[in-house]
Protein backbone atom coordinates (compact mmCIF):
# COMPACT_ATOMS: atom_id res chain seq x y z
CA UNK A 1 0.00 0.00 0.00
CA UNK A 2 1.38 3.43 -0.70
CA UNK A 3 2.45 5.94 1.35
CA UNK A 4 -0.62 8.17 0.50
CA UNK A 5 -3.75 5.65 0.80
CA UNK A 6 -2.44 4.10 4.26
CA UNK A 7 -2.77 8.13 5.13
CA UNK A 8 -5.89 7.92 4.00
CA UNK A 9 -6.93 4.63 5.60
CA UNK A 10 -5.75 6.09 8.79
CA UNK A 11 -7.53 9.06 8.55
CA UNK A 12 -10.88 7.21 8.31
CA UNK A 13 -10.59 4.79 11.04
CA UNK A 14 -9.80 7.41 13.53
CA UNK A 15 -12.97 8.97 12.64
CA UNK A 16 -14.70 5.04 13.25
CA UNK A 17 -12.88 5.41 16.45
CA UNK A 18 -13.86 8.90 17.39
CA UNK A 19 -17.17 8.02 16.77
CA UNK A 20 -17.61 5.56 19.14
CA UNK A 21 -15.91 7.20 22.24
CA UNK A 22 -18.13 10.29 21.37
CA UNK A 23 -21.02 7.70 21.66
CA UNK A 24 -19.64 6.33 25.01
CA UNK A 25 -18.85 9.57 26.50
CA UNK A 26 -22.17 11.59 25.47
CA UNK A 27 -24.30 8.02 27.00
CA UNK A 28 -22.05 8.19 30.15
CA UNK A 29 -22.81 11.81 30.12
CA UNK A 30 -26.68 11.50 29.57
CA UNK A 31 -27.40 9.03 31.66
CA UNK A 32 -25.15 10.69 34.87
CA UNK A 33 -27.06 13.86 34.20
CA UNK A 34 -31.02 11.91 34.02
CA UNK A 35 -29.75 9.85 37.46
CA UNK A 36 -28.74 13.25 39.27
CA UNK A 37 -32.58 14.85 38.13
CA UNK A 38 -33.80 12.06 39.45
CA UNK A 39 -35.21 10.30 36.46
CA UNK A 40 -37.14 7.16 37.23
CA UNK A 41 -38.61 4.21 35.17
CA UNK A 42 -34.96 2.98 34.15
CA UNK A 43 -32.86 0.57 35.04
CA UNK A 44 -29.40 2.90 36.03
CA UNK A 45 -27.46 0.02 36.72
CA UNK A 46 -28.21 -1.54 33.72
CA UNK A 47 -27.40 1.13 31.71
CA UNK A 48 -23.79 1.70 33.81
CA UNK A 49 -23.07 -1.76 33.18
CA UNK A 50 -23.96 -1.62 29.44
CA UNK A 51 -21.64 2.03 29.00
CA UNK A 52 -18.65 0.30 30.68
CA UNK A 53 -19.43 -2.87 28.46
CA UNK A 54 -19.38 -0.54 25.66
CA UNK A 55 -16.19 1.88 26.98
CA UNK A 56 -14.46 -1.60 27.14
CA UNK A 57 -15.60 -2.75 23.45
CA UNK A 58 -14.08 1.46 22.25
CA UNK A 59 -11.09 0.82 23.37
CA UNK A 60 -10.15 -2.32 22.42
CA UNK A 61 -11.34 -1.03 18.95
CA UNK A 62 -9.03 1.36 19.68
CA UNK A 63 -5.81 -0.86 20.78
CA UNK A 64 -6.93 -2.81 17.51
CA UNK A 65 -6.92 0.62 15.53
CA UNK A 66 -3.86 1.92 16.69
CA UNK A 67 -2.20 -1.40 15.35
CA UNK A 68 -3.56 -0.92 12.02
CA UNK A 69 -6.38 -3.44 11.95
CA UNK A 70 -10.17 -3.51 12.64
CA UNK A 71 -11.32 -5.98 15.25
CA UNK A 72 -13.21 -9.12 13.46
CA UNK A 73 -12.46 -7.66 10.05
CA UNK A 74 -13.38 -10.90 8.68
CA UNK A 75 -16.83 -11.09 10.27
CA UNK A 76 -17.96 -7.62 10.80
CA UNK A 77 -21.52 -8.70 11.28
CA UNK A 78 -20.95 -10.34 14.48
CA UNK A 79 -19.95 -6.66 15.86
CA UNK A 80 -23.45 -5.45 14.03
CA UNK A 81 -25.19 -8.18 15.59
CA UNK A 82 -23.69 -7.18 18.72
CA UNK A 83 -24.11 -3.47 18.48
CA UNK A 84 -27.99 -4.04 17.13
CA UNK A 85 -28.36 -6.24 21.06
CA UNK A 86 -26.60 -3.28 22.70
CA UNK A 87 -28.81 -0.41 21.77
CA UNK A 88 -31.64 -2.43 21.62
CA UNK A 89 -30.96 -2.67 25.69
CA UNK A 90 -29.63 0.71 26.09
CA UNK A 91 -33.11 1.94 24.83
CA UNK A 92 -35.37 -0.89 26.90
CA UNK A 93 -33.80 0.38 29.67
CA UNK A 94 -33.31 3.80 28.97
CA UNK A 95 -35.77 5.39 32.02
CA UNK A 96 -39.12 4.45 30.36
CA UNK A 97 -38.39 6.47 26.85
CA UNK A 98 -38.48 3.19 24.54
CA UNK A 99 -38.73 4.22 20.94
CA UNK A 100 -37.87 8.19 21.88
CA UNK A 101 -34.58 6.78 23.76
CA UNK A 102 -31.91 9.65 22.59
CA UNK A 103 -29.91 6.38 22.97
CA UNK A 104 -31.39 5.67 19.23
CA UNK A 105 -29.20 7.68 17.83
CA UNK A 106 -26.10 4.95 18.29
CA UNK A 107 -27.97 3.19 15.50
CA UNK A 108 -26.41 6.25 13.41
CA UNK A 109 -23.03 6.19 14.76
CA UNK A 110 -22.72 2.09 14.61
CA UNK A 111 -24.01 3.00 10.57
CA UNK A 112 -21.58 6.05 10.42
CA UNK A 113 -18.32 3.67 11.54
CA UNK A 114 -19.47 0.92 9.82
CA UNK A 115 -19.62 2.09 6.47
CA UNK A 116 -15.84 4.40 6.91
CA UNK A 117 -15.04 0.65 8.14
CA UNK A 118 -16.49 -2.04 5.62
CA UNK A 119 -18.10 -2.72 1.96
CA UNK A 120 -21.83 -1.14 1.16
CA UNK A 121 -23.05 -4.97 1.78
CA UNK A 122 -22.13 -4.77 5.32
CA UNK A 123 -23.29 -0.96 6.03
CA UNK A 124 -26.77 -2.24 4.79
CA UNK A 125 -27.50 -5.75 6.03
CA UNK A 126 -26.02 -3.75 9.32
CA UNK A 127 -29.25 -0.96 8.66
CA UNK A 128 -31.60 -4.39 8.34
CA UNK A 129 -30.16 -5.21 12.03
CA UNK A 130 -30.65 -1.95 13.20
CA UNK A 131 -34.10 -1.63 11.92
CA UNK A 132 -34.58 -5.07 13.35
CA UNK A 133 -33.36 -4.44 17.14
CA UNK A 134 -35.30 -0.70 16.82
CA UNK A 135 -38.42 -2.61 16.51
CA UNK A 136 -38.47 -5.04 18.74
CA UNK A 137 -37.88 -2.44 21.34
CA UNK A 138 -41.59 -1.72 21.70
CA UNK A 139 -42.49 -4.98 22.17
CA UNK A 140 -40.22 -4.70 25.99
CA UNK A 141 -42.39 -1.85 26.49
CA UNK A 142 -45.84 -2.03 28.00
CA UNK A 143 -47.25 0.16 24.82
CA UNK A 144 -46.41 -2.45 22.42
CA UNK A 145 -47.93 -1.78 19.11
CA UNK A 146 -49.20 1.75 19.98
CA UNK A 147 -45.41 2.55 20.24
CA UNK A 148 -45.59 2.55 15.98
CA UNK A 149 -46.54 6.20 15.22
CA UNK A 150 -44.31 9.53 13.87
CA UNK A 151 -41.57 8.82 15.88
CA UNK A 152 -40.34 5.53 14.92
CA UNK A 153 -41.11 6.56 10.97
CA UNK A 154 -38.62 9.02 11.33
CA UNK A 155 -36.32 7.14 13.17
CA UNK A 156 -36.70 4.57 10.43
CA UNK A 157 -36.20 6.95 7.23
CA UNK A 158 -33.49 9.26 9.52
CA UNK A 159 -31.41 5.23 9.69
CA UNK A 160 -32.28 4.67 5.71
CA UNK A 161 -31.07 8.14 5.01
CA UNK A 162 -27.77 8.01 7.08
CA UNK A 163 -26.89 4.56 5.88
CA UNK A 164 -27.31 5.98 1.88
CA UNK A 165 -25.58 8.85 2.60
CA UNK A 166 -22.40 7.31 4.64
CA UNK A 167 -22.22 4.36 1.99
CA UNK A 168 -22.33 7.03 -0.55
CA UNK A 169 -19.36 9.44 1.02
CA UNK A 170 -17.53 6.41 2.05
CA UNK A 171 -17.29 4.96 -1.20
CA UNK A 172 -16.38 8.00 -3.15
CA UNK A 173 -13.50 8.22 -0.30
CA UNK A 174 -12.66 4.69 -1.12
CA UNK A 175 -12.28 5.22 -5.13
CA UNK A 176 -10.08 8.51 -4.17
CA UNK A 177 -7.89 6.29 -2.55
CA UNK A 178 -7.81 3.90 -5.50
CA UNK A 179 -7.46 7.03 -7.91
CA UNK A 180 -4.63 8.06 -5.89
CA UNK A 181 -2.88 4.45 -5.59
CA UNK A 182 -2.73 4.86 -9.17
CA UNK A 183 -1.41 7.81 -9.78
CA UNK A 184 0.82 7.30 -6.91
CA UNK A 185 2.07 3.98 -8.56
CA UNK A 186 2.68 5.74 -11.63
CA UNK A 187 4.39 8.36 -10.37
CA UNK A 188 7.03 6.07 -8.72
CA UNK A 189 7.63 4.32 -11.74
CA UNK A 190 8.23 7.80 -13.33
CA UNK A 191 10.90 8.08 -10.96
CA UNK A 192 12.22 4.84 -11.02
CA UNK A 193 12.72 5.34 -14.91
CA UNK A 194 14.15 8.53 -14.33
CA UNK A 195 16.89 7.49 -11.61
CA UNK A 196 17.82 4.75 -14.53
CA UNK A 197 18.13 7.38 -17.07
CA UNK A 198 20.53 9.33 -14.82
CA UNK A 199 22.46 6.55 -14.12
CA UNK A 200 22.83 5.28 -18.16
CA UNK A 201 23.40 8.53 -18.80
CA UNK A 202 26.03 9.38 -15.92
CA UNK A 203 27.88 5.97 -16.70
CA UNK A 204 27.69 7.39 -20.72
CA UNK A 205 29.22 10.59 -19.12
CA UNK A 206 31.97 8.52 -17.52
CA UNK A 207 32.80 6.21 -20.09
CA UNK A 208 33.17 9.03 -22.52
CA UNK A 209 35.37 10.87 -20.90
CA UNK A 210 37.76 8.02 -19.98
CA UNK A 211 37.70 7.13 -23.89
CA UNK A 212 38.57 10.72 -24.60
CA UNK A 213 41.19 10.69 -21.86
CA UNK A 214 42.83 8.01 -23.38
CA UNK A 215 42.57 9.58 -27.08
CA UNK A 216 44.38 12.70 -25.80
CA UNK A 217 47.31 10.48 -24.44
CA UNK A 218 47.55 7.94 -27.10
CA UNK A 219 47.43 11.92 -29.04
CA UNK A 220 50.53 12.81 -27.33
CA UNK A 221 52.55 9.82 -28.04
CA UNK A 222 51.30 9.98 -31.76
CA UNK A 223 52.69 14.01 -31.80
CA UNK A 224 56.42 12.68 -30.14
CA UNK A 225 56.51 9.66 -32.47
CA UNK A 226 56.09 12.40 -35.49
CA UNK A 227 58.36 14.72 -33.94
CA UNK A 228 61.21 12.16 -33.60
CA UNK A 229 60.50 10.58 -36.78
CA UNK A 230 61.13 14.39 -38.60
CA UNK A 231 64.12 14.95 -36.47
CA UNK A 232 65.50 11.49 -37.31
CA UNK A 233 63.97 11.60 -40.91
CA UNK A 234 66.43 14.76 -42.17
CA UNK A 235 69.62 13.59 -41.78
CA UNK A 236 68.82 10.38 -42.65
CA UNK A 237 67.64 11.31 -45.93
CA UNK A 238 71.09 13.12 -46.02
CA UNK A 239 73.37 9.80 -45.35
CA UNK A 240 71.55 8.37 -47.81
CA UNK A 241 72.20 10.72 -50.32
CA UNK A 242 75.53 10.72 -49.45
CA UNK A 243 76.15 6.43 -49.40
CA UNK A 244 74.47 6.60 -52.87
CA UNK A 245 77.03 9.09 -54.11
CA UNK A 246 79.69 6.95 -52.76
CA UNK A 247 78.26 3.87 -54.01
CA UNK A 248 78.65 6.12 -57.49
CA UNK A 249 82.12 5.48 -57.49
CA UNK A 250 84.79 3.04 -58.10
CA UNK A 251 84.89 1.03 -55.21
CA UNK A 252 86.89 -2.29 -54.12
CA UNK A 253 84.29 -5.56 -53.11
CA UNK A 254 84.56 -4.76 -49.63
CA UNK A 255 83.65 -1.36 -50.05
CA UNK A 256 80.62 -1.88 -52.14
CA UNK A 257 79.73 -5.06 -49.79
CA UNK A 258 79.79 -2.15 -46.74
CA UNK A 259 78.49 0.08 -48.28
CA UNK A 260 75.27 -1.82 -49.72
CA UNK A 261 75.10 -2.76 -46.02
CA UNK A 262 74.95 0.68 -45.01
CA UNK A 263 71.72 1.13 -47.51
CA UNK A 264 70.09 -1.75 -46.38
CA UNK A 265 69.97 -0.43 -42.93
CA UNK A 266 69.37 2.73 -43.54
CA UNK A 267 65.81 1.82 -45.74
CA UNK A 268 65.45 -0.42 -42.42
CA UNK A 269 65.44 2.77 -40.04
CA UNK A 270 63.35 4.55 -42.97
CA UNK A 271 60.46 1.73 -42.90
CA UNK A 272 60.41 1.94 -38.93
CA UNK A 273 60.37 6.35 -38.93
CA UNK A 274 57.18 5.31 -41.90
CA UNK A 275 55.51 3.27 -39.78
CA UNK A 276 55.93 5.27 -36.81
CA UNK A 277 54.83 8.61 -38.85
CA UNK A 278 51.59 6.03 -40.16
CA UNK A 279 50.81 5.51 -36.45
CA UNK A 280 51.10 9.18 -35.30
CA UNK A 281 49.17 10.58 -38.01
CA UNK A 282 45.41 11.88 -36.70
CA UNK A 283 43.32 8.93 -36.34
CA UNK A 284 40.36 9.17 -38.07
CA UNK A 285 36.70 8.56 -37.50
CA UNK A 286 36.44 6.61 -41.34
CA UNK A 287 34.91 3.20 -41.53
CA UNK A 288 36.24 0.95 -44.25
CA UNK A 289 36.72 -2.26 -45.25
CA UNK A 290 39.66 -3.27 -42.48
CA UNK A 291 42.10 -6.73 -43.63
CA UNK A 292 42.58 -7.99 -39.88
CA UNK A 293 46.13 -9.29 -41.19
CA UNK A 294 47.41 -6.10 -42.02
CA UNK A 295 45.60 -4.86 -38.78
CA UNK A 296 47.63 -7.38 -36.92
CA UNK A 297 51.07 -6.54 -38.90
CA UNK A 298 50.89 -3.01 -38.29
CA UNK A 299 50.38 -3.85 -34.79
CA UNK A 300 52.96 -5.94 -34.20
CA UNK A 301 55.43 -4.49 -35.92
CA UNK A 302 54.71 -0.68 -33.69
CA UNK A 303 54.62 -2.93 -30.51
CA UNK A 304 58.01 -4.21 -31.80
CA UNK A 305 59.73 -0.69 -30.92
CA UNK A 306 58.39 -0.67 -27.30
CA UNK A 307 60.48 -0.51 -24.78
CA UNK A 308 60.70 -4.05 -23.79
CA UNK A 309 59.45 -5.53 -27.55
CA UNK A 310 62.83 -6.62 -28.40
CA UNK A 311 63.44 -8.97 -25.37
CA UNK A 312 60.35 -10.78 -25.64
CA UNK A 313 60.06 -13.94 -27.63
CA UNK A 314 56.53 -12.80 -30.03
CA UNK A 315 55.38 -15.80 -31.61
CA UNK A 316 52.81 -15.00 -34.45
CA UNK A 317 50.54 -17.29 -35.66
CA UNK A 318 48.00 -15.78 -38.07
CA UNK A 319 45.87 -17.64 -40.15
CA UNK A 320 46.36 -16.46 -44.01
CA UNK A 321 43.67 -14.25 -45.31
CA UNK A 322 41.50 -13.52 -42.23
CA UNK A 323 38.24 -11.95 -43.60
CA UNK A 324 37.99 -8.26 -43.99
CA UNK A 325 35.64 -6.27 -41.41
CA UNK A 326 34.00 -2.77 -41.94
CA UNK A 327 35.26 -0.77 -39.16
CA UNK A 328 37.59 2.21 -38.19
CA UNK A 329 41.50 0.96 -38.73
CA UNK A 330 43.17 3.01 -36.45
CA UNK A 331 40.91 1.78 -33.37
CA UNK A 332 41.26 -1.92 -34.72
CA UNK A 333 45.78 -0.82 -34.23
CA UNK A 334 44.69 0.64 -31.13
CA UNK A 335 43.51 -2.77 -30.02
CA UNK A 336 46.25 -5.16 -30.63
CA UNK A 337 48.74 -2.97 -29.52
CA UNK A 338 47.25 -2.20 -26.49
CA UNK A 339 46.66 -5.53 -25.72
CA UNK A 340 50.37 -6.66 -26.79
CA UNK A 341 51.87 -3.79 -24.96
CA UNK A 342 50.08 -5.17 -21.68
CA UNK A 343 51.71 -8.29 -22.33
CA UNK A 344 54.68 -6.99 -23.24
CA UNK A 345 54.52 -5.09 -19.28
CA UNK A 346 53.72 -8.30 -17.92
CA UNK A 347 56.10 -10.75 -19.10
CA UNK A 348 60.01 -10.16 -17.75
CA UNK A 349 63.16 -10.19 -20.30
CA UNK A 350 62.96 -13.22 -22.54
CA UNK A 351 59.20 -13.95 -21.79
CA UNK A 352 56.97 -14.99 -24.72
CA UNK A 353 54.07 -13.43 -25.90
CA UNK A 354 52.14 -14.75 -28.27
CA UNK A 355 49.20 -13.74 -30.78
CA UNK A 356 46.94 -16.04 -32.71
CA UNK A 357 43.91 -15.78 -35.06
CA UNK A 358 41.98 -18.20 -36.41
CA UNK A 359 38.95 -18.45 -38.07
CA UNK A 360 35.92 -19.94 -36.01
CA UNK A 361 32.49 -21.00 -37.51
CA UNK A 362 30.80 -17.45 -36.94
CA UNK A 363 33.36 -15.22 -35.84
CA UNK A 364 37.47 -14.57 -36.12
CA UNK A 365 39.15 -14.86 -32.54
CA UNK A 366 42.15 -13.07 -31.82
CA UNK A 367 44.57 -13.87 -28.80
CA UNK A 368 47.05 -12.28 -26.85
CA UNK A 369 48.90 -14.57 -24.57
CA UNK A 370 51.89 -14.03 -22.46
CA UNK A 371 53.82 -16.09 -19.93
CA UNK A 372 53.70 -13.82 -17.49
CA UNK A 373 52.07 -13.86 -13.99
CA UNK A 374 48.55 -13.77 -15.11
CA UNK A 375 45.58 -11.61 -13.63
CA UNK A 376 44.39 -12.83 -10.10
CA UNK A 377 40.54 -14.36 -9.99
CA UNK A 378 39.97 -11.56 -8.08
CA UNK A 379 40.66 -8.99 -10.46
CA UNK A 380 39.47 -10.48 -13.55
CA UNK A 381 36.07 -8.39 -13.72
CA UNK A 382 38.33 -5.11 -12.58
CA UNK A 383 40.80 -4.73 -14.81
CA UNK A 384 37.77 -3.54 -17.91
CA UNK A 385 36.97 -1.02 -15.47
CA UNK A 386 38.21 2.60 -16.61
CA UNK A 387 41.19 3.90 -14.01
CA UNK A 388 41.80 0.73 -13.05
CA UNK A 389 45.43 -0.15 -13.50
CA UNK A 390 48.46 -2.13 -10.76
CA UNK A 391 51.33 -0.02 -12.93
CA UNK A 392 53.27 2.83 -11.59
CA UNK A 393 52.82 5.14 -14.74
CA UNK A 394 49.45 3.27 -16.05
CA UNK A 395 46.72 5.04 -16.61
CA UNK A 396 43.89 2.02 -16.71
CA UNK A 397 42.22 3.16 -19.80
CA UNK A 398 43.74 0.51 -22.13
CA UNK A 399 41.76 -2.53 -21.68
CA UNK A 400 38.53 -0.55 -21.31
CA UNK A 401 38.98 1.45 -24.66
CA UNK A 402 39.94 -2.16 -26.14
CA UNK A 403 36.23 -3.31 -24.79
CA UNK A 404 34.19 -0.42 -26.13
CA UNK A 405 36.16 -1.00 -29.59
CA UNK A 406 35.20 -4.75 -29.79
CA UNK A 407 31.94 -3.75 -28.26
CA UNK A 408 31.39 -1.63 -31.59
CA UNK A 409 32.00 -4.62 -33.45
CA UNK A 410 29.35 -6.96 -31.79
CA UNK A 411 32.22 -8.52 -30.59
CA UNK A 412 33.57 -9.78 -27.04
CA UNK A 413 36.68 -9.38 -25.07
CA UNK A 414 37.57 -12.37 -22.37
CA UNK A 415 40.40 -12.62 -20.30
CA UNK A 416 41.13 -16.03 -19.78
CA UNK A 417 44.10 -18.27 -18.41
CA UNK A 418 46.74 -19.14 -21.00
CA UNK A 419 48.27 -22.31 -21.88
CA UNK A 420 51.47 -20.16 -21.33
CA UNK A 421 50.87 -19.82 -18.03
CA UNK A 422 49.88 -15.99 -17.65
CA UNK A 423 46.79 -13.98 -19.12
CA UNK A 424 45.04 -14.32 -22.40
CA UNK A 425 43.09 -11.52 -23.69
CA UNK A 426 40.82 -13.00 -26.41
CA UNK A 427 38.99 -10.74 -29.00
CA UNK A 428 36.01 -12.47 -30.36
CA UNK A 429 34.59 -10.45 -33.57
CA UNK A 430 31.63 -12.22 -35.12
CA UNK A 431 31.88 -12.61 -39.01
CA UNK A 432 29.46 -10.86 -40.89
CA UNK A 433 26.41 -12.25 -42.54
CA UNK A 434 27.49 -11.95 -46.78
CA UNK A 435 31.03 -13.13 -45.33
CA UNK A 436 29.52 -15.96 -43.89
CA UNK A 437 27.23 -16.97 -46.87
CA UNK A 438 30.36 -16.73 -48.87
CA UNK A 439 32.37 -19.05 -46.24
CA UNK A 440 29.29 -21.60 -46.87
CA UNK A 441 28.91 -21.34 -50.72
CA UNK A 442 32.77 -22.19 -50.88
CA UNK A 443 32.42 -25.06 -48.37
CA UNK A 444 29.96 -26.26 -50.50
CA UNK A 445 31.74 -26.06 -53.87
CA UNK A 446 34.64 -27.67 -51.70
CA UNK A 447 32.38 -30.47 -51.05
CA UNK A 448 31.29 -31.07 -54.70
CA UNK A 449 34.67 -30.73 -56.18
CA UNK A 450 35.86 -33.29 -53.40
CA UNK A 451 32.99 -35.68 -54.22
CA UNK A 452 33.94 -35.33 -57.92
CA UNK A 453 37.20 -36.25 -57.69
P1 LIG B 1 47.17 0.18 -17.95
O1 LIG B 1 47.94 -0.62 -18.93
O2 LIG B 1 47.33 1.65 -18.10
O3 LIG B 1 47.40 -0.26 -16.53
P2 LIG B 1 44.94 -1.34 -18.88
O4 LIG B 1 43.47 -1.06 -18.84
O5 LIG B 1 45.51 -1.67 -20.21
O6 LIG B 1 45.62 -0.09 -18.24
O7 LIG B 1 45.25 -2.54 -17.90
C1 LIG B 1 44.66 -2.54 -16.62
C2 LIG B 1 45.37 -3.53 -15.74
O8 LIG B 1 45.10 -4.85 -16.16
C3 LIG B 1 46.84 -3.42 -15.72
O9 LIG B 1 47.32 -2.41 -14.85
C4 LIG B 1 47.27 -4.81 -15.25
O10 LIG B 1 47.19 -4.91 -13.85
C5 LIG B 1 46.19 -5.70 -15.83
N1 LIG B 1 46.66 -6.38 -17.04
C6 LIG B 1 46.42 -6.04 -18.32
N2 LIG B 1 46.99 -6.90 -19.16
C7 LIG B 1 47.60 -7.84 -18.42
C8 LIG B 1 48.37 -9.03 -18.71
N3 LIG B 1 48.61 -9.42 -19.97
N4 LIG B 1 48.82 -9.76 -17.67
C9 LIG B 1 48.57 -9.38 -16.40
N5 LIG B 1 47.86 -8.29 -16.05
C10 LIG B 1 47.39 -7.52 -17.06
Amino acid sequence: MSASSAWLDLAAESIAVKVRWMGVVLGVALVELRAAQGASGGNVAALRLLLALGALYALVDTSFSLRGRVLLQRSPLVISVLESVFIGLLCHFDFGSGITSPFRYYYVLSLVSCAIRHDRRTTYATWLLHCLSYSTVPFTEPLGWAAFGWEYAITMVLLFWVTWASTALAELLKRARRDLQILNARLQSSHDLLEQRIAARTRELEEMQATLLHQEKMAAFGLLAAGIAHEVGNPLASISSLVQLLQRREQDSYTRDKLQLIEQQLRRIQTILRELVDFSRPSTRQIERVQLNRVLDEALSIARYYKGGKQRNLVVELEPDLPTFTANRDQLVQLFLNLVLNAIDATERGGTVRVRAFRTEDAVEICVEDDGPGVPQELAAKVFEPFFTTKRTGTGLGLFVCRKIVEQLDGTLRLHRSELGGAAFCVQLPVAREQRAVRQADTRVGAIAGADS
